[in-house]
């Protein structure tokens, strides 16, 4: 069994044994998220009962740790919690949902908190998965794999890399498995493999009731759940404490880095027309990136990222002669896997945003709509941070699932386009950002028009998106609300773009 390295587990409550930790505490420790909620005010001793209960320990605001646990990765929606419950064991996590039912309590679940829209933040109770990270190949040499519950990517990335494995993942190292299988999942690989969600093949999940429905899979009792955790979205229908995927063995792969400073119109359009013929080996994104306000020339940059896994043809031939016109390119052939997926990943430090996202199908893209996209680009106000809009490049086996056959509904596609807006709270004065968000609604409103696209991914929440339900999950919305009846009646997991029950 392959165990990466846990996160520090400082705790000021800790499970039974410690517990006198606890007996520090005022004898009513303000609970203001379930005052709110239910007009009560939580006793101290019900967080004693908690920390009794829950083996991996309950931090409270006074241990030092506690603003590094709390952080979400969008500082937008930094909203301490009152407590933060540190889930080791299935038992932690079902510990929990008994006393955020008992008490009313206003709750969050987060694993690694990449969530954009701070699905993941609560002034109440967090509770925090990230304790429940081993990963262990299952026995038997089918390469299966199984992942804890609150597991990070990076983490998943090391255990992969020692079994010769891999899978659809993402680039950030410090996103939650969770939150990200959960809603889709998307990659350099999914063109070759299918959305992450796709090649899940079973999760354990503790539901509203209390009740932990363990290894959940395709035909079983518990299908319809089973579907709805193949891009239900996290949050929605319990907390998930395993997923078992399907892996691949790795092999080497042609990395390619490529810029244009020039005849950006030509070359984006050029590449969202002709990379979407290109076999389901190859996988990118583009990106359309304008520099910090203030930087000497104010000029766009088009950057080409991705892998191409061995078959017939080469990265050159993909991209044709609009490789000719980049300013800069580094393309390598055989690289072993993960070494390229060092330079395919991204570590992000917490900061301001919003995204926007839809999906578009190359044959509606037009020399026109491009040009007006990179006009109105020109035209952003801009931010102290460089910002983006970018195209993951899907297809391929993303497209070889029916739209119905798991809650992952945005098949038939060839780019998710998504806009980006970053700032940073001390150097952008709040007006600077809101032009840069109303400029944002236009530009998504005008590429959308000009492009056919629809949709949003579930995974890049938009808390300003109005119709988010048939954005995220169109002609599947419906059976969500079924299975969202089935398993949370009273709507336990709830958050503002959550699903609704019946
Ligand atoms: C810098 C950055 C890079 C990204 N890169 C990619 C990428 O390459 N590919 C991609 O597909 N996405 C990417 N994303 C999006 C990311 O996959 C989603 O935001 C994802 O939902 C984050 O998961 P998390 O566990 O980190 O977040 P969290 O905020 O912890 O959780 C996300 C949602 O799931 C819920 N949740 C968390 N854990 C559980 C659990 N164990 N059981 C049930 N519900 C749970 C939370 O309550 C929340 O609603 C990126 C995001 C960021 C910020």
């Amino acid at each position: 069994m392959l165990k990466p390295v846990q996160p520090s587990r400082r705790t000021f409550l800790v499970g039974a044994g410690r517990f006198a930790a606890a007996s520090a505490l005022a004898s009513v420790v303000p609970f203001p998220a379930a005052a709110e909620a239910t007009g009560h005010r939580v006793e101290a001793s019900a967080l004693k009962d908690l920390a009794k209960a829950v083996q991996g320990g309950v931090v409270l605001p006074d241990d030092p740790f506690f603003g590094d646990y709390a952080r979400p990765n969008n500082l937008r929606f930094r909203t301490l919690p009152t407590a933060i419950a540190r889930c080791a064991s299935d038992q932690d996590v079902q510990a929990c949902v008994a006393w955020v039912r008992k008490h009313g309590a206003r709750f969050a679940v987060r694993s690694g908190g990449h969530n954009y829209a701070g699905f993941s933040t609560t002034p109440g109770l967090l509770i925090d998965m990230t304790p429940m990270s081993s990963i262990a190949a299952l026995p038997g040499g089918d390469g299966l794999v199984k992942v804890g519950g609150g597991a990070l990517n990076g983490m998943v990335y090391q255990a992969l890399e020692r079994l010769n494995r891999t899978i659809t993942h993402g680039r950030c190292t410090t996103v939650g498995a969770a939150g990200f299988l959960l809603g889709g999942g998307i990659g350099f690989n999914m063109r070759m493999y299918g959305m992450g969600s796709d090649l899940l093949q079973a999760t354990s999940i503790v539901t509203a009731d209390g009740a932990l429905h363990a290894d959940i899979q395709d035909g079983g009792a518990d299908r319809d759940l089973f579907w709805a955790c193949r891009g239900g979205a996290g949050g929605n229908f319990g907390i998930n404490t395993s997923f078992t995927l399907r892996t691949f063995p790795v092999e080497t792969v042609t990395f390619f880095d490529i810029t244009w400073t020039t005849d950006v119109d030509e070359v984006l359009y050029t590449l969202l027309t002709r990379l979407a013929e290109a076999p389901p080996e190859f996988g990118s994104k583009i990106s359309v990136t304008k520099p910090p306000r203030g930087s000497v020339g104010q000029t766009l940059t088009i950057s080409l990222l991705g892998q191409l896994h061995k078959c017939s043809t080469t990265v050159e031939a993909i991209i044709g002669p609009v490789l000719e016109k980049a300013s800069k390119k580094t393309i390598s052939p055989d690289m072993p896997y993960w070494p390229a997926q060092d330079l395919l990943s991204e570590f992000t430090y917490p900061y301001f945003y919003q995204e926007k996202s839809s999906y578009m199908k190359a044959a509606a893209i037009t020399p026109d709509a491009v040009a007006n996209m990179v006009r109105l680009a020109r035209r952003m106000p801009g931010t102290s941070m460089a910002n983006a809009f970018k195209f993951f490049q899907v297809g391929g086996q993303v497209n070889a699932t029916p739209a119905d056959a798991t809650a992952y509904v945005h098949r038939g596609y060839d780019w998710l386009f998504s806009s980006e807006v970053n700032w940073w709270d001390r150097k952008d004065p709040r007006t600077l950002v809101d032009e840069n968000l109303a400029w944002q609604e236009r530009f998504y409103a005008d590429v959308n028009k000009a492009t056919k696209a629809v949709g949003a991914f579930q995974n890049f929440p938009d808390p300003s998106l109005k119709d988010w339900s048939t954005a995220y999950y169109g002609g599947n919305y419906a059976k969500l609300r079924r299975v969202k009846t089935a398993y949370d009646k009273t709507d336990l997991f709830t958050y503002r773009q959550g699903i609704k029950p019946l």
